[in-house]
């Protein structure tokens, strides 16, 4: 029998959530004996992979290479999971939007240096004029809500999902 291919993605978070993902523990033994991790920051994998059928996504979509990242991802991806309150509902990097990508840009890298000031444009993926949650731009199938959301949630979700039940946990959300 196939294994299931389990991935998770990181744009515009903290890496909170992947930490409470590695919080899981001794369970991640248990996962990876039952799925095959294709994709994830805590693994070597550079490009997302095809036919990969859980993806947790963690952080907003705050740049244009997110925008790039969560397209092709939901392209590749039969179950997208919105991961932790960043994805959910753009929580900390929203707070950003009232600003404007311009004015934001300026305030960090001009008005509050004291030397080499410029706003590196080369090295930075462009940011897009606000920052939003996953669902507003590609369709979500599963809201996993929490700042982060807890390794127990993490582990009952995501066996969930790999034993084709809906996550009891994913019926909380925000940010519609
Ligand atoms: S939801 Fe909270 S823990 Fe997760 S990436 Fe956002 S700020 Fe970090």
């Amino acid at each position: 029998m196939t294994r299931p291919r389990l991935a998770t993605v990181w744009l515009d978070g903290c890496s909170g959530c992947h930490m409470s993902f590695l919080d899981m523990d001794e369970r991640l033994l248990e996962l990876a004996a039952v799925a095959d991790i294709v994709y994830s920051p805590l693994i070597d994998v550079k490009e997302y992979p095809e036919d990969v059928d859980v993806c947790l996504v963690e952080g907003a979509v705050s740049s244009e290479e997110d925008l790039h990242k969560i397209r092709m991802i939901r392209e590749r991806t039969r179950i997208l999971v919105s991961f932790g309150d960043c994805a959910v509902m753009a929580n900390v990097p929203s707070m950003r939007n009232p600003i404007g990508a311009q004015p934001l840009l300026e305030r960090a890298y001009l008005e509050n240096v004291d030397h080499n000031a410029r706003i590196p444009l080369d090295v930075i993926p462009a940011l897009l004029p606000t920052s939003r949650p996953v669902h507003k731009i590609v369709e979500v199938d599963v809201f996993l809500p929490g700042c982060p959301p807890s390794a127990d949630i993490i582990h009952t979700a995501v066996v969930d999902l790999l034993e084709g039940r809906v996550p009891a946990a994913a019926g909380a959300r925000f940010g519609r």
